[in-house]
């Protein structure tokens, strides 16, 4: 079925959803989005997404071309049209039309898009028997370049690394920041869990700073798991007991191997298990 699409300030069928040659998010990358779920007819964490894009786009000194409740308004309208009762929001802000130069400031109405469809999962067999994957070659944007914490549309730095990991037959890299430590997934952030304690990158490490990382600290909390934000080098994924990976689109999913090295016995481990039950309880609306 064609889907009805948010398009600068009305909803339109997809077919006519187009945008112009010279907007700058075609030309430069130029512009900043979010991947939000919709569990159970309900918009999973939209207040925390909205926040983030907010503050991307203030990095990049974009004006989003629209309120805070008119946007929230703008996302529920969306998801009633296209009766989305399990699926994903692609809210994307671009820079707008402009001119063949580079410059941002001529470009007078940034441009809102949001898009509300069916998700494409992985497999319900790979969270059992959990993923493989390697190492990027890839080192991760250095914060001083373009700052990992924004979410842009440009993610050419995540493309290369997702290309290392295809051209390797697995799904996803874990992406090392230019000083050697685990920054993230290309889509995704990483935790481990190492004598029954969970540790994760701090943002700072180069990781965009995950809405679904955020719950699961919170989840790990409730369930009186220590919690520690601190770098890991390859070496500590290399040893660790568990190995998983949370993002909008995978949940929480475990890692089985990376480098070809196994993780603890092969299969997601007992907290990334439970982790992972709890996301679902949580993001389901059963606890
Ligand atoms: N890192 C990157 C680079 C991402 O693109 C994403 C989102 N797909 C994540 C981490 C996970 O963030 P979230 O939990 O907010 O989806």
């Amino acid at each position: 079925m064609a889907l009805k699409i948010w398009l600068d300030g009305k909803l339109v069928d997809e077919a006519d959803a187009k945008v112009s040659v010279f907007d700058h998010g075609l030309l430069y990358g130029d512009g900043v989005f979010e991947g939000i779920r919709v569990y159970k007819g309900r918009v999973f964490e939209l207040d925390a997404h909205l926040k983030r894009l907010y503050q991307s786009a203030k990095v990049i000194r974009l004006d989003v071309p629209m309120s805070r409740d008119d946007l929230v308004g703008a996302v529920e309208k969306t998801v009633e049209a296209n009766g989305i009762v399990d699926g994903y929001i692609r809210l994307v802000v671009t820079r707008g039309v402009g001119t063949l130069g580079l410059n941002p400031f001529v470009c007078k109405n940034g441009r809102l898009i949001i898009i509300a469809d069916a998700i494409q999962l992985y497999p319900e067999e790979l969270y059992e028997k959990g993923m493989k994957i390697i190492s990027a070659t890839t080192v991760r944007n250095h914060p001083l370049a373009i700052p990992p914490q924004v979410k842009s549309l440009n993610y050419l730095n995540n493309t290369l690394a997702k290309i290392e990991a295809l051209d390797n037959d697995v799904p996803e890299a874990i992406m090392y920041n230019h000083e050697g430590y685990v920054a993230e997934a290309t889509g995704d952030n990483v935790f481990i869990v190492r004598d029954g304690a969970v540790y994760t990158p701090p943002v700072e490490a180069g990781a965009l700073e995950g809405i679904t990382r955020g719950v699961v600290i919170k989840l790990a909390g409730q369930e009186n798991l220590e919690m520690v934000e601190k770098n890991l080098t390859r070496c500590d994924l290399y040893i660790c007991d568990e190995l998983f990976l949370t993002g909008t689109a995978a949940e929480v999913i475990g890692i089985v191997e990376i480098d070809a090295r196994v993780i603890g016995d092969g299969r997601p481990g007992p907290i990334t298990r439970l982790l992972r039950k709890k996301f679902f309880e949580y993001a389901h609306g059963e606890k």
